[in-house]
């Protein structure tokens, strides 16, 4: 989840808003989620950040205003969120999403692409999109990035807020937003996190301004473990990769977040009161955040932005039809996650010698002066006579794949993953079990938590001090395990398969996360604003 990339480029980019009523996804697995019908608005053209409200507007429905930051993990999860929320709400709620323009260009497509798909769908939401401003370049950490880009935009988010035509439920922001909190408060308007990320992250991040006054050397200095109230002794090893140096603005900044996210009205995380009750129980009794009082905390999840299937379907699908049920181990690392030629000759090798079928999703660096991912070259990133050799059992696919859909199809028995929360999630509702390889991000804490607090993965020794290497063995012995050698693989089956119930259950009408969705929805309609002090 948790955003990992460098920024080079500013796109400008004009917006287009537009409205459309009920909208209906069904998903593949049976899951159905209906917006109900909300106010239609005509489709309405928008310049440089200015809203030019159709008259018809100043009577809408209170508006939740949605902060996202652009990566898939982040706004595809929390305009997730905010449609569920819309649902519960029954018709109270419309939703307006303030796009902060992303600082390159391939971001500024992708969330092009993802409005354009959303407006397609017809979901009734205004993308209010900010005039564009130079982004910070004496940067030291993504972090740092995009605390300060967010924090720089407070005075426009103020104004687009203010210029709103109906009254504003609440500000729901994301995780790197919380500077926005003043903004809110400004406007006398209620201010939510979405947590895009899971309850044991959050209870690391409440518990971290008191941590920095206990811990006074880097952490992986301190003798000991890491207490964080709700989850077994956490190593330092195992902690997020922003809090391993303090003296980096990456931590300063994650301080700073940990201490705002308590000042919220609320924190809305995505994960279920079933899989994470220890540490909600720990927040919620203010263990995490001593003298303070603790935030009201929604469980609202599994958020998971399910899409109807493709009418073809995906290469990768059709190569599963093929497999017997839960036979394929499935590696795939995130938006991020990409491997040089001696790792993918590690992992290639590591696959061989296990003997298990599976779907290998590799991409490799980025291109020079590219920052994302690119494309994998399988020629160039294999070893010699790979992909003959293991042609009867293995796929390798060199970009993007449908990871949602695969997690759903019954070949698949294993997911070796870089334990990206939203791909955990993922995993889970399809009660697969996972071996978590963490690259970036708080993925180490989350790869802790699925071992050592949830019990649904493997553990995988991997080394941080060599940019998160894993040798040949390790992961053979891993992929065997997954897929169904020892006890540890066979318990963290078990597990996930409770946990897949469990998610479902949470999300059912009457379950522990669509009554906090529930009640969060009565709290959203309660405090709507109906001026919003222009
Ligand atoms: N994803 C995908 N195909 C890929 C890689 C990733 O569909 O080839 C999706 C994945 O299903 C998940 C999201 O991208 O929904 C990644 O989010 P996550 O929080 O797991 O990791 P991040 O990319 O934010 O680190």
């Amino acid at each position: 989840m948790l955003l990992n990339q460098r920024f080079t480029l500013i796109l400008v980019y004009h917006s287009k808003i537009h409205f459309k009523c009920n909208i209906s996804f069904a998903t593949h697995r049976g899951w159905k989620i209906n917006t109900p019908p909300l106010s239609c608005f005509p489709r309405i053209h928008d310049d440089a950040g200015g809203l030019n409200p159709h008259p018809s507007m100043a009577t809408a429905s209170p508006t939740l205003v949605l902060l996202p930051l652009w990566s898939a993990g982040h706004l595809m999860s929390l305009l997730e969120a905010g449609k569920r929320l819309l649902t519960r709400a029954g018709g109270k709620l419309s939703l307006t999403v303030l796009v902060i323009p992303p600082p390159t260009e391939h971001l500024a497509a992708e969330v092009q692409g993802h409005i354009r798909r959303e407006e397609a769908s017809g979901l009734d939401v205004r993308f209010v999109h900010l005039p564009a401003m130079d982004p910070p370049t004496d940067f030291r950490g993504i972090e740092e990035f995009l605390s300060r880009f967010v924090q720089m935009h407070a005075p426009r988010v103020r104004a687009a807020v203010a210029d709103l035509p109906c009254p504003v439920a609440a500000l729901v922001l994301d995780f790197f937003c919380t500077a926005l909190i003043d903004v809110a408060r400004d406007l006398d308007v209620p201010a939510y996190v979405y947590f895009t990320t899971n309850a044991a992250m959050m209870a690391l991040m409440l518990r971290l301004p008191a941590l920095h006054e206990e811990v006074t050397v880097e952490f992986e200095e301190m003798e000991g473990t890491v207490d964080v109230p709700g989850l077994p002794p956490v190593p330092s090893s195992s902690l997020p990769k922003p809090v391993m140096d303090k003296k980096n603005p990456n931590y300063t900044w994650f301080v700073y977040h940990g201490r705002r996210f308590a000042e919220a009205d609320g924190i809305i995380v995505n994960t279920a009161a079933e899989l994470e009750r220890s540490a909600l129980a720990a927040i919620a009794d203010g263990r995490c955040t001593p003298g303070v009082r603790p935030p009201t905390v929604y469980p609202i999840g599994p958020v998971i932005a399910f899409e109807p299937p493709p009418e073809q379907p995906h290469e990768c699908v059709r190569w599963l039809d093929a497999q017997p049920p839960a036979s394929v181990a499935l590696l795939c690392f995130g938006s991020q996650g990409f491997f040089a030629a001696p790792q993918a000759h590690e992992i290639a090798h590591g696959l061989e010698r296990s003997g298990h079928r599976f779907l290998w999703v590799l991409r490799g660096p980025p291109a020079p002066g590219a920052r994302h991912p690119a494309d994998a070259n399988l020629a160039e990133l294999l070893p010699d006579g790979f992909l003959e050799r293991t042609k009867d059992r293995g796929l390798v696919w060199p970009t993007w794949a449908p990871q949602r859909e695969i997690l759903a199809h019954a070949a698949v028995g294993g997911f070796v993953t870089h334990g990206g929360w939203n791909s955990t999630l993922e995993s889970l509702w399809h009660g697969v079990p996972l071996a978590p390889w963490p690259l970036y991000a708080e993925q180490h804490m989350n790869a802790f938590t699925l071992v050592a607090a949830m019990g649904v993965a493997v553990a995988m020794k991997v080394d941080r001090k060599r940019d998160n290497f894993v040798e040949a063995a390790e992961l053979e012995r891993e992929v065997r395990e997954l897929m169904g050698g020892g006890e540890e693989g066979r318990k963290a089956r078990e597990k996930a398969m409770e946990m897949k119930a469990a998610c479902r259950n949470a999300v059912e009408e009457g379950g522990s996360s669509d009554a906090a969705l529930h009640r969060l929805a009565e709290e959203l309609c309660k405090g709507a604003v109906v001026s919003t002090g222009k």
